[in-house]
């Protein structure tokens, strides 16, 4: 390899992008060619929608305010085909923030509607010491679940797309959001992004221009740091004195299987990861039971790595068909067949990497927000809190007649929101140091809140420099039917991207080997490709099959940027 192996960072070669200049539209258009409604919801996934859900129940209460809303008092922009198209997560969530949303609602009937399957009532963590080793260890206290419940956020947002609808909701989806409007130094809404263009962005035969989306309050509601989010932290400095933000890659598949597992299984490691700091491989896995709407049983199976890593040959997708040869996983999926699979990122950077959640006109809620714990791998239950208490603020706000949306910040701080983040504020971090020494040192962290040994920095994921190592080594060959490949991977997704679509991926398409290298095994959908005569060392062309993209954004944290695609393309997960 390069005499580069190992002193490369992806930040050396930031993606051609001016967010700012292209993400932010400066004032609306005129009054006759926009669509002017009460609050833009941007992101129909769990936090957008419990936003969507709580501000039309407080409306339902208050005739009056409701008509100084206009027509549309609420409208959700969300860019997959429906709510829930994009959406992913493990999910065993912590049950509370949904009784509150829905408090009329059992337990019962959120498994009648189909999003919900089931209270944990037993649960067993491992350690998978080798490929045929495993050993059961006492359940870490991040790691209890008893009580919790195992959901599907992708029909979870579908439930809540028919509850906002249904309530008056306006929801556009296959409609992207693709510029802020600011005017005045106050946020006024989005512009939808146009339709039907071809692959040099000339207009199609079906091209459909946007339109603006004027707004008395914005909720930014993108998920992991969407593009919005990221002009709107540029714009109004949302980052001053924060941590970097760093990112997580999941990826997960759901299995029929043929015997009903009785419990929920997270592993650990170390095998198949590299755990030394030289290769920076912190990850686990979850193994949680489920059922369809037949009745069937099913598991929900997934690993995530923080994209800290180093080597370069680092894949998620191949760690985990690789895990799933581990015994202790084959006996739960033998007889079994892959009924989903997806990918996506979180925000890893907890408390100290949250920007500032307000900004004139808009506010940030869920994962644009960095509102996850990932000591515990729980975002479910913040997103929607913080949807609530967004539009609890921006309730009082309009009826008030107000336009001031920052008490929002500190509602969130004195909400269970931001209780638990502060609690594991410092838990994560160490694990930079790797699992031994920096296990230890979270272990302290937790036992005392975040007192001991104290606050320690993040940096950020592209500026980590990248080798060509061996992880690769370890990934088993697809069989088709038990292991699979990411092509047949991604087919499975009901991706719907057009083959003349814009591309919306941003990476400099020439760099050293290893950034591309570290492009090619990362991403989930194998859309960067290297020329198979490309020199072994030094600077070679990235290939960008972007209509493969799933949208998992983990190209963002590793040196390019994930933009917005035309709405509707990407893929359509039903039950992740
Ligand atoms: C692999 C993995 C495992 C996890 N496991 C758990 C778990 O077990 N328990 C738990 O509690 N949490 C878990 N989490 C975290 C949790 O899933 C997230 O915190 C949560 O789902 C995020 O919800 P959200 O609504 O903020 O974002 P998302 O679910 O990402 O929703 C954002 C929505 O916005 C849309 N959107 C984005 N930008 C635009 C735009 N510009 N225009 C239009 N639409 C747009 C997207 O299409 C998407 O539908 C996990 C996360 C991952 C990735
Ligand atoms: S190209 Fe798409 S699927 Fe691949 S890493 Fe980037 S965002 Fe994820």
């Amino acid at each position: 390899m390069s005499a580069h192996n190992g002193k490369v960072a992806p930040a050396a070669f930031p993606p051609p992008v001016d967010s700012q200049k292209e993400f932010i539209k400066r004032g609306l258009d005129d009054e006759d060619e926009l669509i002017e409604v009460g609050v833009a919801i941007v992101g129909g996934g769990t936090a957008g929608l419990a936003c969507a859900n709580r501000l039309l129940q407080l409306l339902a209460d208050d005739p009056e305010t409701l008509e100084r809303l206009g027509e549309v008092p609420v409208a959700v922009v969300e860019k997959a085909k429906t709510c829930g198209g994009h959406n992913l997560s493990g999910a065993v969530v912590r049950p509370q923030a949904l009784e509150e949303l829905f408090p009329e609602m059992t337990r019962e009937q959120w498994r009648e509607e189909g999003f919900a399957f089931g209270e944990v009532k037993k649960e067993a963590v491992y350690l998978t010491p080798t490929s045929k080793l495993s050993v059961r260890i006492p359940t870490p206290p991040p790691f209890k679940n008893h009580g919790n419940e195992v959901i599907s956020v992708s029909a979870l947002a579908r439930y809540q797309q028919r509850q906002a609808e249904d309530a008056g909701a306006y929801i556009l989806t296959e409609t992207s959001a693709t510029q802020l409007v600011v005017e005045d130094g106050k946020v006024v809404g989005v512009r939808s992004g146009d339709k039907g263009r071809g692959k040099d962005g000339e207009p199609l035969g079906n091209f459909e221009p946007g339109t603006d989306i004027k707004a008395k309050a914005t909720v930014l509601a993108e998920g992991c740091w969407g593009h919005l989010t990221g002009a709107a932290i540029k714009e109004f400095d949302l980052a001053k004195d924060r941590e970097p933000q760093v990112w997580e890659l999941g990826v997960k598949e759901v299995w029929k299987v043929a015997q009903p597992l009785d419990r929920l299984i997270h592993t650990m490691g170390p095998w198949p990861l590299k755990i030394s700091p030289k290769y920076g491989q912190i990850g686990g896995t979850w193994i949680y039971p489920m059922k369809n709407a037949a009745g069937e049983d099913l598991v929900s199976i997934g690993f995530v790595v923080e994209l800290e890593y180093a080597d370069a040959t680092t894949s998620v997708h191949d760690l985990l068909q690789t895990f799933k040869t581990h015994p202790l996983v084959r006996k739960i999926l033998e007889g079994g067949e892959r009924v989903a699979w997806g990918a996506k990122a979180l925000p890893g950077g907890g408390y100290w990497s949250m920007p500032k959640l307000s900004m004139p006109g808009a506010l940030l809620v869920g994962d644009s927000g960095g509102m996850v714990d990932t000591m515990a791998l729980k975002g479910v239950h913040h997103c929607i809190k913080s949807g609530m208490i967004a539009a609890e603020q921006i309730y009082a706000a309009l009826k008030s007649g107000s336009s001031d949306l920052s008490a929002y910040e500190q509602a969130i701080d004195e909400s269970s929101v931001g209780r638990e983040l502060w609690e594991v504020r410092n838990a994560r971090q160490p694990l930079q140091k790797g699992l031994l020494i920096g296990g230890a040192l979270s272990g302290l962290q937790q036992i005392s809140k975040g007192k001991l040994p104290g606050r320690a920095d993040w940096h950020r994921n592209d500026s980590k420099p990248m080798f060509v190592g061996n992880t690769k080594d370890v990934y088993v060959k697809p069989d088709g039917k038990y292991t699979f490949d990411k092509l047949s991977s991604v087919f499975i997704t009901g991706n719907a991207t057009r083959d003349d679509a814009p591309n919306h991926i941003r990476v400099q398409k020439h760099v050293p080997r290893e950034v591309a290298e570290t492009w090619r095994w990362m991403c989930p959908a194998g859309v960067y490709e290297i020329p198979e005569d490309a020199p072994e060392e030094g600077e070679v062309d990235v290939i960008v099959n972007y209509t493969n993209c799933v949208q998992c954004g983990a190209i963002t944290a590793k040196g390019g940027r994930l933009t917005t695609p035309e709405g509707g393309d990407g893929p359509l997960y039903q039950i992740l």
